[in-house]
């Protein structure tokens, strides 16, 4: 079964999560865009792991990781991922890397810093170089992982790279290094990083004709979405479940199960429209209770009540086959919980997400619904929820069309509920 586990919202939904829950019995977890520059949380038997490039699968000794040709590799920073990952005694073996996945070279970081100080409206980019290497991918000046294992050759297009970018972009020269610092960095990465490299078209095609496990790994949401998301404030790839034909080379018919992964509130970083977004003592209360800081930037979150436009946007972009609800006991210590059920703009009603200049002055409709104070954390089945807690669940279900199959209440893999089908 090809299974796909997508952010419904803006991205840190829990997805993390959810992929080490389902990676226990996957063949193989494949990440199909994204770079470096989000991360996840994961919690299991080994320790406490920030996970930006690997598969989370890789905590499963059977488990083959793959990073998609749709992904973008930092090189470095994947080498000191797989170090710690190997200090915790964890084989980093079942790892392989696309030949066709692009490289972010360290003059694509330096082409974020540039950028990013030169726009008067930030996009709130984590200088990851994520933005530049897919422009360069698109304007086919890229270099691909698979580049790398002909040394040669590579330094031979990384002198033409280099000297290209600084004449094509003047401002660059006061934010770059030298080539002889960049090309050191690249080859001490290179050493662990060859024998992950290679064709992994046979490898993916093989597991999902023989119908393995195949987990797909989203990265960020729907609404960082280079597409579909609130554009310009988004991801340069496609997070959307339409963006795994393309970045893991699997056929679109092959998918057949697709998770939403969505907070029972939600949260956003960086610049950009956030129509729910509360800046008040609830908002605060949230941000506390659900630990909302960044993986990889360590930036706080805005914190609000759940966006249900949001979720149907993505009931029908994704074609969620379910959704996992994640975080509920965040909620609980509220006298009320607020659904948003719609947006009013200029005395028109929306009920899907609009352009971000447009959600930057919508108002949302709320729907109130009793809270509870009851502690969740410790809940395994839906009759252990409080009636309130129930009832939210039910109403989130009812106003997304989507059933709600995972309920999860901490950030440990026993603390998930899986609901009847
Ligand atoms: P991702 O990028 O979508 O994987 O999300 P992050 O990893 O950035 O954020 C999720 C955070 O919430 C992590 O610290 C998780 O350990 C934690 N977490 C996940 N599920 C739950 C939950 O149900 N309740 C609580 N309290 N924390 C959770």
């Amino acid at each position: 079964m090809v299974h796909a586990v997508v952010g419904a919202q803006f991205g840190d939904e829990g997805k993390g999560k959810m992929v080490d829950y389902f990676a226990v019995k996957a063949d193989m977890v494949i990440r199909y865009q994204g770079g470096s520059n989000a991360g996840h949380t994961i919690v299991n038997e080994h320790g406490k792991f920030a996970l930006h490039l690997v598969p989370s699968g890789i905590f499963n000794p059977s488990t083959l990781c793959v990073l998609g040709a749709g992904v973008v590799v930092n090189p470095g920073r994947l080498v000191k991922e797989l170090e710690t990952l190997r200090a915790a005694n964890i084989s980093t073996d079942g790892l392989v890397i696309s030949e066709r996945a692009h490289i972010v070279l360290p003059l694509h970081i330096w082409q974020d810093q540039y950028e990013e100080h030169m726009r008067s409206r930030k996009v709130g980019t984590t200088l990851q170089g994520v933005g530049p290497t897919y422009q360069d991918k698109a304007g086919r000046f890229g270099m691909q992982m698979g580049e790398l294992l002909d040394v040669e050759r590579f330094r031979e297009r990384l002198q033409n790279a280099y000297h290209t970018k600084l004449q094509r972009i003047p401002g660059l020269a006061q934010f770059a290094g030298s080539f002889d610092e960049m090309w050191e960095e690249l080859m001490t990465a290179r050493e662990v990083l060859a024998p992950h490299i290679t064709d992994t078209v046979p490898l993916v095609q093989e597991a999902v004709r023989t119908g393995r496990d195949v987990l797909l790994e989203g990265q960020l949401g729907i609404m960082r979405d280079v597409d579909w998301g609130v554009y310009p404030y988004v991801t340069s790839s496609n997070p959307i479940a339409g963006g795994i034909s393309a970045g893991a080379g699997i056929p679109p018919t092959a998918l057949t199960r697709i998770t939403g992964i969505t907070k029972a509130y939600t949260t956003a970083v960086g610049e950009g429209p956030f129509p729910t977004g509360l800046d008040d003592e609830v908002g605060a209360y949230l941000q506390e209770k659900g630990q909302e800081f960044g993986a990889t930037t360590g930036r706080t979150r805005l914190c609000g009540w759940l966006d249900i436009p949001t979720l149907r946007y993505g009931a029908w972009i994704n074609g969620y086959t379910e959704l996992a609800l994640m975080k509920l006991d965040v909620l609980s210590g509220l006298s009320e919980v607020k659904l948003a059920t719609a947006y009013e703009l200029d005395g028109q009603t929306y009920d899907l997400p609009r352009l971000a200049h447009e959600m930057e002055r919508v108002e949302p409709t709320y729907e109130t619904l009793p809270g509870w104070q009851e502690d969740l954390s410790g809940c395994r089945h839906f009759d252990d929820l409080p009636a309130a807690a129930q009832a939210f669940v039910r109403r989130v279900e009812a106003l997304a069309g989507v059933p709600i199959r995972y309920i999860s209440v901490g950030p440990d893999r026993q603390q998930t509920m899986v609901m009847e089908a």
